[in-house]
């Protein structure tokens, strides 16, 4: 699942089983009217075609992918582990 808000072009990934963007933002369903929140998300099942992925959601969304590959762990090791020969 995706989430979207009214005021903003981009839109933001979900958690599987909660209702937070991966930025943090608090997801609210639709039938909520909690009109009090200007920039308020809900939920879209498919990526909006004239969005662009939020960069905080992106960033994490990349940790997310790291951290299940132990393999990628060890290759996104500085360098100057090492090149460093004095
Ligand atoms: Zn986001």
């Amino acid at each position: 699942m995706y989430a979207v808000s009214m005021s903003s072009r981009v839109y933001h990934l979900l958690y599987a089983s909660d209702a937070y963007t991966l930025c943090g933002f608090k997801v609210l369903d639709l039938k909520m009217s909690d009109t009090n929140k200007p920039a308020r998300l809900h939920q879209v099942p498919t990526i909006p075609s004239n969005r662009s992925l939020c960069k905080q959601c992106e960033k994490m969304a990349e940790r997310r992918t790291r951290a299940r590959s132990p393999l990628m762990q060890m290759i996104d090791k500085p360098e100057e582990l090492n090149g460093h020969t004095g």
